[in-house]
């Protein structure tokens, strides 16, 4: 079947608003920012650079319905600040396939895992686990090299039964991937709002809303009790700022993988933990990037 797409570039205050519009009516949203900037140091986007948001859904008896609500809700958009007009164009199959595939290619990560948009026919093989992520909503399909990291160790530390809680959960995607590997309880919190709504869609679409309780925050949160597997892919500031904070989450034998940071901030990052009394049991390096893991040690010289 054709598809549909639909494509607006707009100033970065409206990317939030239009594909929230597009995810609305349509099957899948891709947001294309500019690069050229650092998130681990805590860089953005050039905040004046123009975005891309595209829509797609199949071109079937409901596309006409869909491009209405889409229009209507873009001439909405635009009484309080002007949207351009959605362009449209008809993709055949095979370029809509090779268009998806070179931007969000089906992962295989980890021994079992598939991770997939929600618009792939991928279909998993028996004993693999499919997780399919929206890579319109936010940070996190697994197509960054800490997030991979950050799944490959969650699904080799992990036990059945873990509770574990993920800090800046972005997409959601090691909540989701820990729920649907039997997770006994996930927690999630980051401090953005839009990832505490792409969370709860993307657990929603994977089944596993009941078991990923996810909140709008940060550390210190009180009563959230103790985790055996605190994952942090955040960057090395907020690493070594809330370093004493996922030492207190952390179960006596629990375990922390913490990511998002850049080589050069390593030895910072790993003082700022080891100084809450953890101990570094191994580490990975992923192109310019590292990801920690670190136990609980004897040594509780904070709490
Ligand atoms: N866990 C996902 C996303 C990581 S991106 C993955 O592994 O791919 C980092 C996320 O941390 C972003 O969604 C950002 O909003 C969030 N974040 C930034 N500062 C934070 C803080 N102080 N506390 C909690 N979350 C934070």
């Amino acid at each position: 079947m054709d598809w549909v797409q639909l494509q607006v570039t707009v100033t970065p205050e409206l990317v939030e608003p239009v594909s929230e519009l597009f995810h609305r009516y349509a099957k899948g949203v891709v947001v294309e920012q500019s690069g050229g900037f650092n998130p681990d140091e805590g860089e953005g986007p050039d905040p004046e650079a123009p975005v891309t948001v595209t829509a797609y859904f199949p071109n079937d008896r409901r596309a006409g319905w869909r491009r209405e609500r889409i229009d209507f809700g873009v001439r909405v958009l635009s009484l309080i600040r002007p949207v351009p007009s959605p362009q449209e164009r008809v993709v055949s199959p095979k370029e809509w396939e090779e268009s998806w595939k070179a931007h969000f290619p089906v992962l295989h990560v980890g021994c079992r895992l598939v991770l997939a948009p929600p618009w792939s026919e991928v279909a998993p093989m028996p004993g693999q686990v499919l997780v399919r992520l929206d890579p319109g909503l936010a940070f996190g399909t697994g197509h960054h090299p800490t997030t991979r990291r950050c799944v490959t160790e969650l699904e080799r530390l992990m036990k059945p039964g873990a509770r574990v809680l993920d800090v800046g959960c972005g997409s959601g995607v090691l909540s989701v991937v820990a729920a649907r590997l039997g997770a006994g309880e996930v927690r999630a919190l980051d401090i953005d709002a839009a990832a505490v709504r792409a969370t709860r869609a993307n657990a929603r679409a994977n089944g596993v809303l009941r078991d990923v309780r996810v909140r709008r925050g940060t550390l210190p949160r009180p009563g959230l009790g103790a985790f055996d597997l605190v994952l942090a892919n955040l960057s090395a500031r907020l690493l070594v700022t809330l370093a004493p904070h996922l030492h207190a989450v952390l179960a006596n034998d629990g375990v922390l993988v913490g990511s998002g940071l850049l080589e050069e901030r390593r030895d910072e990052v790993v003082a700022a933990l080891e100084a809450t009394g953890l101990a570094l049991g191994e580490e990975f390096h992923d192109e310019e990037w590292v990801t920690v893991v670190c136990k609980r040690g004897d040594d509780d010289r904070y709490y």
